[in-house]
């Protein structure tokens, strides 16, 4: 017997399939991992395939050496994800392989596996064939009952012991104690639906994809629980993806409260230990519902009813770093090969998905109102630039403050987000809020202070430094954005009695470090908590009545195609936060673009109204969902070498270009904006292309590029992020 195995390892001379020779006396099966000899050394493997026969000189096919753990790691369903994730995405299959399991798993970190044990099963009569060794081990067992599977292996030999278990005389059992993360205790509350989320739960019914859209409080994470209480009653399990940060002890303590041990939690804060059990339990199908981020979709449930992405439209459910992959991709893979329902939910859907849904892609389920009744935030507009023309240079303006003082004096609590995101920064004129756009692109500039230069991140092209503006002559020129500190520090000035508490990744990184921060808060009124992104999302607090946004544009002004879209749904999510319970909450939205649209539409709730003009804008300048992006990044140490080669692979393009010259909408090689990371010098290849060949011109250059580089190569399908 002959089998197919993949080495777990980054070169690119190895990313293919191997072709090795069973051993007689070891059992092995289609998705195991495996030692191999390789040169003088011994690897890691996993068997992908396994034949009778080779197309190679039989003789000079090395063996096994020996396997790893004795059960299939990948499940066959992996496998086939695999291939698929390599031919869309072209990556490296071992690379693919390694996130379906948990990274320590790979390391050998871990203390404990599972412990197995054997013992003579209860239809057991006598051995037909006289084999010493088995009838050793049946006599050993007869005598002292349930013993270590490794104890007898390791005494009478593994081939005789795998033996009788196949043979059903000897019968495995695991055995185990498993960590499990820590979550708040909650009571188990079984909320009548409203209504409309009854709606929503009857509706999806069928094994498709739903676009859940419902507003912030519209009470979804109610649907999903009980769109999974039916899957679990058919006997099937579920997957729920939330975004990383979202995954707070309240969601979490939700989801314990109302299905026990029937979850396994997947997410950074965990240890090792605790991943790795929480990921054995979901293997060996103990639990059955899984709720986790991102890498969560790739969990080894069997028999999947329903998945579930909440948030759906959160740039952290693609993963930028290799391997380069986004969930939803993943997620449409493994609806369709089990034939379950995929839901994607949010209260700004992406572009990309409602766009789907529109062309009958997906079904569109709508949830327009909270479920308590209570009337969305009043979201209040105010123009900084008027605030400094009146002498207001402070980064609150007047009416935040009144705000302000009004919630501490109701003993009411308050949020102000600051929005940040990345290193780049813009430059703005002070006295008319102008900012630079790259001609070519409608992409806002960004500003490289080491050069002192402004560069579209999509072209390339590089535009002097802003120290005049070309709107209004004016010379007060700003850059940079005002970060949690300086505004908790104002806010200490302002109301120096009042506890302020600030949530960012300097605040949180310890573990529990959001659950402490969330904590005093929920118990301390008033207070006001100043945070980043962390604070936008799932949070639901009854006594947050303000929300203060200070500088929406700063994500405005990304040099990102979807930094509009993005800006709309931040407005969305953070005033969302307010005015839960009781009260309407107030949003005070400062920016120096009151007469954006995005803002026109965000401070409306008109998403619809939004959908169209961004949609529409989409099109006629070809990008994505109207037009695919694709980023071919080299790098390497040495720059002539991979300037060089990217030159040749440019080239090479440009051939194919030739071909499907109508399908182009641009095409050029540059540095990449952040030209040298860790001491490697990255160059790119960008290019636009439309929709209608675009898989076949992709192949082809996926083939070209293969064919001509040396160098790292990374190919990414519309990047959110050019850096
Ligand atoms: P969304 O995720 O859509 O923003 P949530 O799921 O967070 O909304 O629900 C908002 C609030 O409404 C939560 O406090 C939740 O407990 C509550 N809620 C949800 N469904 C119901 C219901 N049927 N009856 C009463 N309260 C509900
Ligand atoms: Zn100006
Ligand atoms: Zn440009």
């Amino acid at each position: 017997m002959f089998a197919k195995i993949i080495i777990d390892q980054d070169a690119k001379a190895l990313d293919k399939v191997f072709e090795y020779r069973v051993p007689e006396d070891l059992q092995v099966s289609v998705g195991e991992r495996v030692i191999v000899p390789f040169g003088k050394r011994n690897l890691q493997g996993f068997i992908v395939g396994l034949e009778e026969k080779s197309e190679y000189d039989e003789s000079k096919i090395k063996p096994i050496a020996n396997k790893i753990e004795d059960f299939a790691v990948i499940k066959p369903e992996m496998l086939q994800l695999m291939l698929f994730m390599a031919d869309k995405l072209h990556l490296k299959l071992a690379s693919i392989l390694r996130l379906f399991l948990p990274s320590e798993m790979r390391t050998d970190k871990i203390k404990e596996l599972i412990v197995k044990y054997v013992k003579i099963s209860s239809t057991f009569e006598k051995l037909e064939r006289k084999a010493e060794k088995q009838q050793q081990i049946v006599d050993f067992l007869k005598e002292h009952g349930q013993c270590k599977f490794s104890d007898v292996s390791n005494e009478f030999g593994y081939a005789s012991l795998s033996a009788l278990v196949k043979k059903g005389a000897v019968e495995v059992v695991c055995e185990k104690a498993f960590r499990t993360p820590d979550f708040d205790v909650m009571e188990k509350v079984i909320r009548k639906l409203s209504p409309l989320q009854q709606r929503a739960v009857d509706t999806i019914s069928q094994n498709k994809t739903y676009l859940l859209h419902g507003v912030t409080g519209s009470g979804k994470t109610e649907v999903y629980m009980n769109l999974i209480d039916r899957q679990l009653s058919l006997g099937k399990t579920a997957l729920m993806l939330v975004p990383e940060i979202s995954l707070t002890p309240q969601v979490l303590a939700n989801f314990k409260a109302r299905f026990g041990n029937n979850v396994a939690l997947i997410h950074s804060g965990l240890s090792a230990g605790e991943r790795f059990d929480e990921w054995q339990r979901i293997f060996f199908g103990q639990a059955k519902v899984v709720v986790g981020a991102r890498s969560a979709i790739f969990s080894p449930l069997e028999n999947l009813g329903i998945i579930i992405i909440d948030e759906e439209h959160e740039q952290s459910y693609v993963s930028e770093s290799n391997p380069r992959y986004d969930t939803h991709l993943v997620a449409e893979f493994r609806q369709k090969f089990n034939d379950c329902t995929l839901v994607l939910g949010s209260a700004t859907p992406s572009i990309d998905s409602y766009a789907k849904a529109l062309d009958g892609e997906y079904e569109l389920v709508e949830m327009p109102v909270r479920v308590n009744g209570m009337e969305m935030p009043k979201i209040v507009l105010i123009d900084m630039l008027m605030e400094m023309r009146q002498g207001n240079n402070q980064i609150f303006s007047i009416p935040l403050i009144y705000e302000l003082q009004d919630v501490i004096k109701q003993k009411k609590q308050a949020m102000i987000f600051i929005n940040r995101r990345g290193f780049s920064s813009f430059q703005r004129c002070r006295n008319c809020g102008y900012v630079a756009k790259c001609s070519d692109c409608d992409v806002s500039l960004v500003y490289h202070r080491f050069e002192d230069r402004l560069k579209c991140h999509y072209c390339g092209k590089r535009y002097k430094a802003l120290d005049i503006c070309p709107s209004c002559g004016s010379r007060d020129i700003k850059q940079g954005a005002v970060g949690t500190e300086r505004v908790v520090e104002e806010l200490h000035k302002l109301f120096p009695d009042v506890r302020i508490l600030r949530m960012d990744n300097d605040t949180t990184s310890k573990k529990n470090g959001h659950r402490e921060i969330l904590n005093e808060f929920k118990n301390t009124k008033p207070a006001i908590l100043v945070g980043t992104q962390m604070i936008a999302k799932g949070h639901d607090f009854e006594d947050v009545v303000l929300v203060g946004i200070v500088d929406a544009d700063q994500s405005l002004y990304q040099s990102d195609y979807r930094s509009i879209e993005r800006t709309f749904q931040l407005i969305t999510q953070v005033a969302g936060r307010a005015g839960r319970s009781a009260t309407q909450g107030r949003v005070i939205l400062q920016t120096y673009s009151p007469r954006h649209f995005v803002y026109r539409f965000a401070s409306n709730y008109d998403y619809k109204g939004f959908f169209k003009k961004e949609a529409n804008l989409r099109r006629v300048t070809n990008f994505p969902p109207y037009a695919r992006i694709l980023r071919i990044l080299f790098t390497h140490e040495d720059e002539n070498l991979v300037a060089q080669e990217c030159k040749v692979c440019y080239n090479k393009v440009k051939e194919i270009k030739e071909q499907y010259d109508k399908e182009f909408v641009y095409l050029d090689v540059m540095k990449a904006p952040l030209n040298k990371i860790k001491n490697k010098f990255r160059y790119q290849i960008m290019m636009r292309f439309k929709l209608d060949h675009a898989d076949e011109i992709e192949q082809k250059i996926f083939e070209t590029i293969d064919e001509n580089a040396k160098s790292s190569v990374f190919f990414e399908i519309n990047p959110n992020n050019l850096s």
